[in-house]
């Protein structure tokens, strides 16, 4: 069972991170974890997410900054593990405009098929 900084009880993906939920894992360290989506957009389509609650890409800062680029480190290693050597898009919805469902900081990886130019 993973420990999550700040944890919110009614939050899903701390939920999940905590095994409280199941999921399917594709990369988990001490900093982050990742699972499949459970509707793809994409043959490939990953969610990685920190290990700390952080509700969306805007309340980021200085203080917790490190969490998410932990997570965008791990992008790559996910990506080269999944084979998307022909490329792969990152997005992190923030907020209602952006269709942002779950408010915990998170990136999604697309890939495995040529995505069309508009997608979120
Ligand atoms: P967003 O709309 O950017 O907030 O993305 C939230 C994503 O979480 C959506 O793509 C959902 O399909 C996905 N999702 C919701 N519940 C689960 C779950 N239990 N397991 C895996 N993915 C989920």
């Amino acid at each position: 069972m993973s420990i999550v900084i700040n944890a919110d009880p009614d939050c899903l993906f701390c939920n999940i991170i905590e095994g409280k939920i199941p999921s399917t894992k594709v990369y988990e360290d001490d900093h982050c974890y990742a699972f499949r989506d459970i509707a793809p957009q994409a043959p490939t389509h990953i969610l990685v997410i920190p290990k700390e609650h952080i509700p969306s890409a805007d309340v980021l800062d200085e203080g917790n900054s490190a969490a998410a680029a932990h997570c965008l480190e791990a992008i790559p290693k996910i990506a080269r593990a999944e084979g998307l050597e022909n490329g792969y898009r990152i997005i992190s919805n923030v907020g209602p405009d952006a269709g942002q469902t779950v408010k915990h900081l998170h990136f999604h990886i697309l890939g495995g098929r040529r995505l069309p130019d508009q997608m979120a």
